[in-house]
């Protein structure tokens, strides 16, 4: 990907999956993913590394999504049919 995060954390979020501080190259990562199968793990992670390409959910977003990891909308869709709670989930 040609990224370079400079540190990540596992912490408890009520509403996010994961962040990314494009401006520290930080990333926070839910510690409810150690529930989930180590492919929504991957996904996460992927999704706040692209971040570091493209701030926003654009079409340039999905487009590198789809380059770096073009099985990620099954990932996804495993990740949200085992949700933690009903809640709206962020990424
Ligand atoms: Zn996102």
């Amino acid at each position: 990907m040609n990224v370079e995060v400079k540190g990540f954390g596992i912490k408890s979020m009520k509403t996010r999956w994961g962040t990314c501080n494009i401006r520290t190259q930080h990333i926070w990562l839910n510690l409810d993913l150690a529930k989930k199968p180590i492919a929504c793990l991957e996904f996460i992670v992927v999704h706040e590394m692209v971040h570091l390409l493209e701030r926003n959910h654009t079409k340039r977003f999905y487009s590198l999504m789809d380059k770096f990891l073009p099985g990620w909308r099954t990932q996804k869709d495993i990740l949200e049919k085992f949700p933690a709670g009903h809640r709206e989930w962020e990424y």
